[in-house]
């Protein structure tokens, strides 16, 4: 018989179940892929790679220029697959038997699921009935429970709500543990928590190439915090974790990241112009959104998302999860697939309004 570690079995599995849609909208994802321009020397650079070589240079490349960028030192810097695996680490190094760690609900998902994976003692904190998150009444979770860790997604996935910094300053003074600022959809909103990094040395940035750079599938994300903090943390990555593939891929990115900023611009406009449309339908509840995605509630949201999934248009809609019911939360697209969804949920909700 096989022994798993008793912990494993209960974990609930990321459920993503995909298709091929015609429309894709449920994954926050930036529905355009490289630039031309980033794509050609992309291939370029791909087709001088050293495969045989461990990563070396492609992966200090790329972790100098965020430091340059951040006016960091280069030690001040962590690079991962995705934010995911700086996130995972950050539960495993602060967390683990008897260690509390306190995070929003409903916020990342993944977060509960880390929790669990490092043995650690979960303690939810409520957002509010608009999902907005109490600093004050945050503080008090952490410093009554003694958590070792803290973590707050900024601005909050999958609701959609900026965290205004003043707020993000509030709780990094007045909290003394591990502090992670999951910051996967700052591009989208406004001032980041780097600007008060310095302050804080507990405090640890977390920042990703998936959302706003579009590199979801290369897998590229990477943590600032204090040295003190990235010595500790980085014995437990893997040697040579980022593959050269990915990390050429996000040094060019980076390099030519100013190709972005009117993608970034039209995924925020879109997200609006989704925002503004769908407040008009009045059985339709939108949440302000930071993001590049929209939150909405509506009572049969149930109905909507099979509706939706029938003519191949893929939202993420949550079901019974608690705090979320009947909740779809919906990523900017490319304008026309944006107008496509609106026309549909327009006709869902005209065809099932009583009269
Ligand atoms: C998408 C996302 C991440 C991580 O994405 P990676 O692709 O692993 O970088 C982290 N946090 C939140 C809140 C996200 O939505």
């Amino acid at each position: 018989m096989l022994k798993y570690r008793a912990e494993i079995k209960k974990l609930p599995t990321y459920d993503v179940i995909e298709r091929d849609w015609n429309i894709k909208i449920n994954a926050n994802e930036c529905n355009m892929n490289l630039p031309p321009i980033v794509e050609e020397r992309v291939m370029g650079r791909l087709s001088r790679l050293a495969f045989n070589r461990y990563p070396n240079t492609e992966t200090e490349s790329l972790a100098e220029q965020l430091a340059a960028a951040y006016h960091v030192q280069r030690r001040n810097i962590l690079l991962a697959n995705g934010s995911s695996e700086i996130l995972e680490k950050m539960f495993f190094c602060f967390g683990g038997r008897n260690h509390k760690i306190v995070y929003p609900q409903p916020s990342f998902s993944m977060y509960k699921i880390y929790a669990e994976l490092s043995n650690s003692i979960s303690i939810p904190f409520d957002l509010d009935e608009n999902y907005c998150l109490d600093a004050e009444k945050f503080v008090a979770t952490v410093n009554d429970n003694k958590a070792h860790l803290a973590v707050i997604c900024a601005p909050n996935n999958p609701t959609g709500t900026h965290i205004p910094l003043a707020d993000i300053e509030y709780i990094a003074k007045n909290i003394n543990c591990a502090f992670v600022v999951d910051e996967a959809y700052i591009e989208f909103d406004g001032r980041s928590a780097m600007e008060i990094w310095h302050k804080y040395p507990h405090m640890i940035i977390a920042r990703t190439f998936s959302k706003a750079y579009g590199l979801a599938g290369a897998r590229v994300g990477y943590m600032i915090a204090d040295e003190k903090i990235t010595e500790i943390t980085g014995k437990v990555f893997m040697p040579y974790h980022l593959n050269i593939l990915s990390a050429v891929t996000a040094d060019i990115v980076y390099q030519m990241r100013h190709e972005y900023e009117p993608r970034i611009a039209m995924m925020r406009s879109e997200r609006d112009r989704i925002a503004e449309q769908l407040k008009k339908m009045s059985v339709i509840q939108v949440y302000p959104s930071a993001t590049n995605f929209v939150l909405m509630k509506y009572d049969k949201a149930v109905g909507l998302n099979e509706y939706l999934a029938n003519i191949g248009i893929g939202v993420r809609s949550f079901g019974d999860a608690p705090r979320l019911k009947n909740c779809i939360r919906v990523s900017a697209g490319l304008r026309e697939e944006n107008d496509t969804f609106m026309k549909a949920v327009k006709d869902f909700v005209e065809t099932h309004t009583e009269e």
